[in-house]
């Protein structure tokens, strides 16, 4: 096993000292006011031990990441019909864009860009009464962590200015491919984008993922044929026009989120979560995505 522990402390000194530059996702007002200074990094083996390093033991926002956790419990319990409604292609555009869904006729490229998710929480709205409490207690039961939590205030500013969330799904129900009412619909949304977890929490969510889609106690939450479809839509859309330049630099299916957090794993040997706040162009992690760069270079330990 590579030497995770000074791994993970030069990486985080080389953070310090480089200091990626990027800004703040400013345009939901509840992520506007993080302190942007931080850094946290946690790598989960399989074989069950956390490694450490900086603030990763601090609580954020995990925004877009949440849409792996969506598709998760949906295609936990549902089948091929959900690939119906949502394509599994790279969109090369950015994560709110509107583009293709007019000559797309509102089936979205992939279920991790937000037309995509949308329709994903359309669907999960269609067979939970409770959407809400129900993602919420399968995110605890995969983690194995009850205390993770919505931040509901995160949730309420993002619902404010959900225009352009808004626009998706008006434009996707009259294309036919919405079902549920529109304002429901976003109102889940926001509140499963609002959900708050360290770095430690997000490695072990994740380590479903490099696990084949089973926890560690020995349950099947996701057959080994979903498991490894989910993964494979990380490394092709998990970082929306930036997945190319991901998958080149880094070598792990991973999913970003503008809360400044990235997860990623290498199925069978690790999940690690990293989380900076200022953003790239693109909207991932600047310093999230240096972070594991290095860390795939230093460990010689990427997918490829
Ligand atoms: N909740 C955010 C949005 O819909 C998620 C975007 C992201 O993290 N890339 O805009």
């Amino acid at each position: 096993m590579p030497d995770y522990p000074s791994i993970l402390q030069s990486i985080h000194g080389e953070i310090l000292a480089e200091r990626p530059e990027g800004k703040l996702a400013t345009y939901i007002p509840g992520l506007a006011k993080v302190a942007p200074d931080q850094f946290g990094i946690c790598l989960h083996t399989a074989s069950g031990e956390d490694f450490l390093a900086g603030d990763s033991e601090v609580p954020f926002s995990i925004q877009s990441i949440t849409k792996v956790l969506l598709l998760a419990m949906l295609a936990s319990t549902e089948g091929d019909s959900i690939w119906q409604r949502v394509g599994v292609e790279p969109s090369g555009n950015p994560f709110n864009s509107l583009v293709q869904l007019e000559y797309e006729k509102g089936i979205p490229r992939n279920p991790f860009i937000n037309a995509g998710a949308l329709v994903v929480c359309d669907l999960l709205l269609g067979l939970y009464d409770d959407p809400e409490s129900n993602f919420l207690k399968f995110v605890q039961r995969i983690s194995g962590i009850p205390e993770i939590h919505y931040d509901r205030s995160v949730a309420k500013s993002e619902r404010e200015v959900a225009y352009r969330n808004l626009a998706l799904l008006n434009l996707m129900k009259d294309f036919g491919n919405i079902h549920q009412d529109v304002d429901a619909i976003i109102r889940f949304y926001c509140t499963a984008c609002s959900i708050s977890m360290s770095c430690r929490h997000l490695a072990r969510t994740f380590a479903l993922f490099m696990n084949h889609g089973i926890l560690d106690g020995g349950e099947e939450i996701l057959s080994i044929n979903k498991a490894k479809r989910i993964n494979a839509l990380m490394q092709t859309c998990g970082f929306y026009d930036e997945s190319g330049e991901f998958a080149f630099r880094v070598g792990l299916p991973g999913k970003s989120g503008v809360g400044g957090g990235i997860a990623a794993v290498h199925p069978g040997r690790y999940s690690v979560a990293v989380w900076s706040p200022p953003l790239n162009p693109k909207g991932n992690s600047a310093a999230g995505l240096r972070a594991l760069e290095r860390l795939t270079d230093l460990t010689g330990n990427s997918i490829f």
